[in-house]
């Protein structure tokens, strides 16, 4: 068995069998000529694009998904929530957690709520009270970890075992962690989803996501799902997003580095208030993330001490991490959750914290980054 780091670079990505190109090329075409009517390997790009496959054999390997499973790339991340999404009939019932991606919250209240399908939210890192949500006609535990924007850490295995108990999937939105620190396949989960937008592509030039699963008839479904409504990604949208996870693991390993000290320093600083980082000994579920993690990632929040006014004017100070939405590229980033990426969550159980700060630390060096955090915190 490969490491990660030979996988990431190697799986599905032989050279090209006509040139011997050494990257996988975009294959700019929508379809194929066949020698007599239904002998192909390929058909119509929509169905199977050779740049396609072979991002979705290096994610599968990533996560040990096995012979009988598989990856689905989507056109983003919300593409491969709304693949999901299809699994589900009038009457069934999700189990959602209390932080989340506020574009996940926003789809299956306003999109499946509407279509008939109830949830109930609760705060995944107290087992009991998932367990006490789940009802005969639950078919999915919908889990995030950590989660967006307040880095909470929620137990997978566990997670795994409660819903197996009942007759539900649990999926697990892997996009903070990445498949490198975090494996939710061989911790019980039934898939993973990931927004490549973020580390996966990790140079904030591209949008796409993914499912990731050993179970081959749930694979079959999602493929299914992914042709016959069609948000798949274009090759070039694959090409990028391969030639990002190539070097994945190594900007991994600088993130969760930078990441440490700048949280470190946010603890210390008298403007801060508390610091949301799994990997500060504080952080309620730092022995979870520690045994469930192989690193903490990049993603840091924090609270000011003076509200919410200070937080804007922070993050409008501040001149190496810019003021953005997204995250997990290799330029820092610096947004307000509430008025930015957690805006459709507010009056709902998911409100996030007004003076909420949220980083994502990129790859720039960390002496630079606490310097610019540290003239933005002061004054
Ligand atoms: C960004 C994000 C998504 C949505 O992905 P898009 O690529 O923006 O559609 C889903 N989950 C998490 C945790 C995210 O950060």
């Amino acid at each position: 068995m490969k490491r990660f780091e030979t996988i990431a670079i190697h799986a599905g990505q032989e050279p090209d069998p006509t040139t011997g190109a050494v990257v996988t090329p975009i294959y700019a075409t929508s379809t194929y000529a066949q020698e007599a009517p239904g002998t192909f390997a390929y058909e119509y790009s929509r169905t199977d694009n050779p740049t396609r496959t072979a991002l979705q054999t290096a994610l599968a390997e990533l996560e040990g998904a096995g012979a009988g499973g598989g990856a689905v790339a989507t056109a983003s991340g919300m593409a491969a929530t709304a693949l999901m999404g299809y699994l589900l009939k009038p009457g069934d019932h999700i189990v959602i957690p209390n932080d989340a991606y506020g574009g996940t919250y926003r789809f299956i209240a306003r999109v499946l709520g509407e279509q008939g399908i109830a949830w109930t939210v609760v705060d995944q890192t107290d087992l009991e009270a998932v367990a006490a949500a789940l009802r005969p006609e639950t078919r999915l535990v919908w889990a995030e970890t950590p989660t967006n924007p307040l880095l909470r850490v929620v137990d997978i295995e566990a997670l795994a075992v409660i819903a197996g108990t009942g007759n539900a999937r649990l999926l697990v939105d892997n996009t903070f962690a990445t498949a490198y620190l975090q494996q939710p396949l061989s911790l019980g989960a039934d898939v993973s989803l990931y927004s490549t937008t973020k580390y996966v592509g990790g140079h904030s030039d591209v949008v796409g996501g993914a499912l990731v699963t050993a179970d081959g008839e749930l694979l079959e479904q999602l493929r299914f799902f992914q042709n016959a409504a069609g948000p798949v990604p274009g090759p070039f949208d694959a090409y990028l997003t391969l030639r990002g996870l190539k070097t994945l693991a190594i900007r991994m390993d600088r993130h969760c580095e930078n990441a440490e000290q700048i949280a470190r320093f946010l603890v210390d600083h008298p403007a801060v208030g508390d610091v949301y980082y799994p990997g500060l000994e504080s952080h309620p579920q730092h022995e979870l993330a520690a045994r469930q993690m192989s690193g903490f990632g990049g993603m840091i929040s924090f609270r000011t001490r003076a509200g919410p006014d200070v937080a804007e004017k922070v993050v409008a100070k501040t001149e190496l991490f810019f003021l953005a939405e997204s995250l997990g590229g290799v330029e820092s980033l610096v947004e307000v959750p509430a008025l930015m990426t957690h805006m459709s969550v507010a009056g709902t159980d998911l409100e996030v914290p007004p003076d909420l700060v949220r980083l994502s630390v990129g790859i720039e060096h960390v002496d630079d980054l606490i310097a610019d955090l540290d003239q933005a915190l002061s004054g």
